[in-house]
């Protein structure tokens, strides 16, 4: 096999019925890493390390797969006979499109690794394995590891782009999103808010009303990972606690949660707007959109929306940001989740939707 990475070999004889399909692919590779695993031939740090870091879980599925050269490569539909020999890398036109060579040697790639400074990768640029690699990085750049793991995500998600028609980006964009998906994504786990200095009210779960003159939208999202469909709703009470109107929508696709937990800001703003409401505090559950919207730090996932935000709360006279704790917002939450099951856009005035179902919530959250 090229360039030494671990063997995985996919007979065409592994069907009774003869012929090959994916499915039957996938069958055959978790049982070579079966094999694998019982040969011993991991190296544990690594993986201990890879399950270890504070890193998205398809992020380390996806190092997972290219560790054990499962990833849709050229050379690997090719070797399955999924595509043509027609294949080729989607930066320099080699027609030997690797893990190896995706992820590390391609001159495109390495200039990424170059600029982010996270791995030195001309001292093992002879290596023919794609363990030497993450060996590399784990032992002598322990503390760059996470940063390593998000790099080898980017630097996959470029070429996918590229593949599908998207405009490639320079390598220090690609380097700086690595690092931007990796502290939003720690932002995100990070329990304790006291520590960026913000003014979140440690009692955010109760009721707490917005200041005389303003409407206070409580804007939730629930969210299916397995289907990506999301539910958002919202409800909208002034500073005396009368419902002033509330909204459910569906919606049929939804990246992440995140980008989910925007669209129920965005809509609830935006229906805020419609209604001529001019003082506005919008309340989120999601701490990382909260702060990003209070400091005005774009998220890498939501840019589009989130300037979006930003720009259509300036046309209010006045807003505010604010964090409530999930179990402070069972309102929106329950609609969102209405909202999740039933093909609706719907915005009501004067009451709470679907309000019968909710009437045993506690008032005012
Ligand atoms: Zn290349």
């Amino acid at each position: 096999m090229k360039r030494g990475l671990r063997k995985l070999t996919v007979s065409n004889q592994c069907t009774a019925h003869g012929n090959f399909t994916v499915r039957d692919a996938y069958k055959k590779e978790q049982a070579n890493i079966g094999l694998i695993i019982n040969q011993s031939h991991l190296d544990n740090k690594i993986c201990s390390s890879l399950w270890k870091a504070t890193i998205p879980m398809n992020v380390k599925l996806f190092i997972w797969r290219a560790w054990f050269n499962l990833l849709p490569t050229v050379y690997n539909l090719q070797r399955r006979h999924l595509i043509l020999n027609d294949g080729f890398c989607v930066h320099c036109s080699d027609p030997h499109e690797d893990v190896l060579h995706a992820l590390f040697q391609c001159n495109r790639v390495q200039q990424v690794w170059e600029a982010a400074n996270s791995i030195n990768i001309s001292s093992i640029q002879s290596s023919d394995n794609v363990n030497d690699y993450f060996a590399a990085a784990v032992s002598d750049h322990e503390n760059k590891w996470e940063a390593f793991l998000m790099i080898c995500w980017s630097l996959w998600l470029e070429r996918n782009r590229i593949a599908h028609g998207q405009p490639s980006q320079n390598s220090g964009q690609i380097w700086q999103s690595a690092t931007r998906l990796l502290q939003e994504f720690k932002d995100a786990h990070i329990s304790g808010n006291a520590q960026y200095g913000l003014n979140v009210n440690p009692l955010a779960s109760d009721w707490q009303p917005p200041p005389n003159g303003f409407v206070k939208l409580k804007c939730d999202a629930a969210w299916l990972p397995s289907s990506k469909q999301a539910g958002l709703g919202f409800v909208a009470r002034n500073s005396e606690g009368e419902v002033i109107l509330s909204g459910a929508k569906h919606i049929e696709y939804s990246e992440s949660v995140l980008i989910a937990e925007a669209s129920a800001v965005w809509w609830a703003i935006k229906i805020a707007h419609e209604r001529h409401l001019t003082k506005i505090e919008v309340e989120t559950d999601s701490f990382v959109l909260y702060r990003s919207l209070l400091t005005g730090r774009p998220l890498l996932q939501i840019s589009s929306m989130w300037r979006d935000i930003i720009d259509l709360t300036s046309t209010f006279e006045c807003y505010h940001w604010a964090f409530v704790k999930r179990d402070g917002n069972a309102v929106a939450h329950s609609i969102s989740r209405y909202a999740l099951g039933d093909i609706v856009t719907t915005v009501v005035d004067g009451h709470v939707h679907h309000e019968s179902s909710i009437c045993d919530l506690v008032d005012g959250s």
